[in-house]
């Protein structure tokens, strides 16, 4: 990169050590993330009139010659004021400060500055109110307004920048800083190729940092923030497409088509695929034909039937004669999906084994139910082909595949949470934080690593530098444009429709005072036989002040008060569990368990409760505080009850009637299509709160334009034309730099 950005900005005139740590503060070390700190917001300083012209109250920026400037005390509320008068050929008018004891002082008698602010009236007079202020000359000497050069001034006239600051470190002080760099950025510097810059009409790099920081105009401030945007989403594209095209040099097996197979299996099945099923399952049969590895993402509604898809695939595969695995976050999940494929394989001649911490089992001709870890882990290293379903304890050192050739991820918004977390943080931590979807992504890549190094380190009939096929399997609905801006380097299948016949989930609004029938409800229900999930709600994390460990306790009082409700007043005769983000893991898997196997009545939790386990007799799900979860997130907790043939009710709960909330949640009540859920989610709450989580790796920028379909599929188009141009960029140095610089920020090299 050019040495003008690398510059550290202690290396700037007037930055010393103080605002060096202030800078530190907002993650500023070099010129460059010091331009790339871009305002909030700008106050609008741009009506610059005479004095005579300040007839009403309005905003107003001036200049002036100060004159009787003083400081006092208004006792009683123990503050400074400081007033002055301002004059200038055409009149006077007064001025008054608070709370800025040292005016008197930085701007005496006789200066000429310029004022911006709020002009307002009191007593029968106008004056400016606490106005931002610049100093131009210091001797009295009468400085006319046309003489001014505005484009010299900081802090007053025109669109004035507002910034992110930090205690110590206000926008006054960070103008000060930009805006003389913003003259000597390099003219030749740009990332986004010249050809690209024309066709999609952005301003360059250097006239849209200037215009971002000063802008000229309110126009021109949008356009250079299209420009950044757009920035952003291209190298975030480009990255993306350059792993796909990195996939595509890698090896794999190549699972030879046998149509006939596929359909006595299909054949066998009490009802006919969906149209996006079949699509879907097609896509994966042609995929894993090829001599490179599947990389693709199975997007479907909770139910909407994504196992019996990923089953072809899977016994494609062993039927070719090879080994897949299919990973849950689980046990609970890995034992049932073990239950639902072995009946569906079984009539094929398609063995199926179970691997979890303490136990193996399998099914196959002649071989039924428990065997040894040991006898498993020898099948398995000995070309046997079978499909192998289990938790992480599949992935372990002594787990050896000879023959692996089809990987599947179920649920990947939970796996790996807890590894991930103990790699990150490199500690034992018991509790399951929330992950952002690029964290997701990234424990993905981990895991991906970890196959594909346990693969390395066996050289077995599928023989050294093959990489099996990946498929990964995820129930949130992912709109379009993010799967898009976010997945690039994935193949994405989506199963749009539910099958038919589902009974709609009933779905209801409730509020406080409806707390009592709700109860008597919920004993009715289990008095029938059936369960309730009770989800507390979310405390709303404030932006500071608390640590990650606090916040969590103080979920977990929420949660914890609501059990002891619950299982002490409300429902004294029924059995209630608890489950939280701060249990361990293992209690967790046992508390699901007992509710699974009917040994609790009602599950009080948090929204760790999201696992897609199957708990067919629930048929209750009551959210507390509603308000706090997004569309797509209710819509997740909605999707744990109506698995059985029993009607099924959501219950919501809110106090609030702020800012349209009871509508949304009404809204909610009457919608089911997942995707159309997620769609509105992300335009109501942007993609930063529709993952839950606003530090995500992704900057912020992109994040925000990732609502911006046009833009988002315009970065696509040119990020794909770049590479097929130049596939390792190198006639683009700059891009290629922003590109690795983007990896190391989301720590993905
Ligand atoms: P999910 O996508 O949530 O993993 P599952 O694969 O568990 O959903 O499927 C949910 C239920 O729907 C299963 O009992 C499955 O047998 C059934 N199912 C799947 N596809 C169809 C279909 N096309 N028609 C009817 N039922 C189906
Ligand atoms: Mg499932």
């Amino acid at each position: 990169m050019d040495a003008f950005f690398e510059q550290s900005i202690s290396d700037l005139k007037g930055v010393g050590a103080y605002y060096v740590k202030k800078l530190a503060k907002l993650g500023i070390k070099t010129v460059w993330d010091l331009l790339w700190h871009f305002p909030n917001r700008y106050e609008d300083f741009s009506n610059f009139v005479s004095i005579r012209d300040i007839r009403e109250p309005g905003v107003y920026s001036t200049l002036g010659i100060v004159e009787k400037i003083k400081t006092r005390r208004a006792w009683h509320k123990r503050m400074f004021i400081t007033e002055g008068v301002l004059y200038d050929k055409t009149g006077a008018i007064d001025v008054i400060w608070f709370g800025q004891p040292y005016l008197a002082r930085s701007i005496p008698q006789g200066c000429a500055v310029v004022v911006s602010g709020k002009v307002v009236a009191r007593d029968n007079k106008i004056l400016f109110q606490s106005p931002a202020y610049e100093v131009i000359e210091r001797h009295g000497r009468t400085v006319s307004a046309e003489e001014l050069k505005t484009e010299d001034l900081k802090h007053t006239a025109g669109l004035i920048p507002v910034y992110p600051e930090t205690r110590g470190l206000t926008s006054r002080g960070i103008r000060f800083l930009i805006k003389p760099l913003l003259g000597k950025i390099p003219k030749t510097y740009d990332s986004i190729p010249k050809a690209v810059l024309r066709s999609v009409k952005l301003m360059p790099f250097d006239q849209a940092m200037r215009e971002i920081h000063f802008p000229q105009s309110v126009e021109l401030a949008a356009e250079a923030k299209r420009r950044f945007a757009f920035e952003e989403l291209f190298v975030l594209q480009t990255t993306l497409l350059q792993y796909r095209k990195q996939n595509q040099t890698l090896h794999a097996p190549e699972i030879k088509q046998d149509i006939e197979f596929i359909k006595r299996i299909l054949a066998s099945l009490p009802f006919e695929l969906t149209k996006t099923q079949k699509q879907a399952a097609w896509d994966i049969i042609k995929d894993i034909s090829n001599p490179y590895p599947m990389n693709r993402l199975l997007n479907g509604d909770v139910g909407s039937g994504k196992t019996i898809v990923a089953a072809l695939g899977i016994a494609a595969t062993v039927h070719a004669g090879y080994q897949a695995v299919v990973l849950a976050p689980t046990e609970i999940l890995a034992r049932q999906h073990f239950e639902k494929l072995s009946k569906i394989f079984e009539p094929f001649a398609i063995e199926t084994a179970l691997l979890v911490s303490h136990e193996a089992r399998i099914t196959s001709e002649g071989l039924h139910g428990a065997i040894t870890k040991q006898a498993l882990k020898t099948m398995l290293r000995q070309d046997k082909s079978l499909c192998v379903i289990g938790t992480h304890a599949v992935i372990q050192k002594d787990v050896l595949f000879s023959n692996l050739a089809l990987v599947i991820v179920d649920e990947q918004h939970r796996f790996g949470v807890n590894q991930r977390a103990a790699l990150l943080h490199n500690s034992n931590h018991t509790h399951t934080p929330e992950l952002s979807e690029q964290d997701v992504r990234q424990s993905e890549k981990i895991l991906h690593k970890e196959l594909h190094d346990t693969l390395e380190n066996h050289s077995g009939s599928l023989g050294r530098g093959m990489t099996p096929h990946f498929l990964s399997m995820s129930a949130t609905p992912i709109p379009r444009t993010l799967a898009l801006a976010l997945w690039g380097d994935l193949d994405i299948s989506f199963i749009r429709e539910l099958p038919q016949g589902r009974k709609k989930i009933i779905s209801k609004v409730l509020f406080d005072y409806q707390r009592e029938e709700l109860y008597a409800f919920i004993k009715k229900q289990v008095s029938d036989g059936r369960q309730a999930f009770v989800i507390c709600p979310r405390i709303e994390k404030p932006d500071e002040g608390l640590s990650e460990p606090q916040y969590l306790a103080l979920d977990t009082k929420a949660v914890l008060e609501e059990y002891e409700k619950l299982s002490k007043i409300v429902f004294p005769d029924l059995r209630v569990g608890l489950l939280h983000g701060k249990l361990k893991s293992e209690l967790k898997e046992d508390v699901m368990k007992k509710f699974s196997q009917g040994e609790l009545d009602v599950l009080v939790s948090t929204s760790v409760v999201e696992v897609g386990v199957d708990i067919p007799n629930a048929a209750v799900m009551v959210i507390e505080g509603a308000d706090r979860f997004g569309l797509a997130q209710l819509h997740q907790f909605r999707g744990r009850v109506g698995r059985g043939a029993y009607q099924s009710y959501c219950f919501l709960l809110s106090s609030l009637d702020a800012g349209g909330i009871q509508k949304r949640l009404q809204g909610f009540a009457k919608a089911f299509d997942g995707f159309k859920l997620a769609e509105q989610d992300l335009q109501i709450r942007g993609p930063g709160e529709f993952f839950g989580v606003k530090q995500s790796g992704i900057p912020d920028l992109a994040m925000h334009s990732l609502r911006d379909i046009e833009l988002v599929m315009c970065a696509h188009t040119y990020a794909e034309a770049i590479l097929k141009k130049d596939a390792t960029l190198e006639s683009y140095p700059m891009l290629q730099e922003r590109i690795k610089e983007f990896k190391t920020e989301i720590h993905l090299e």
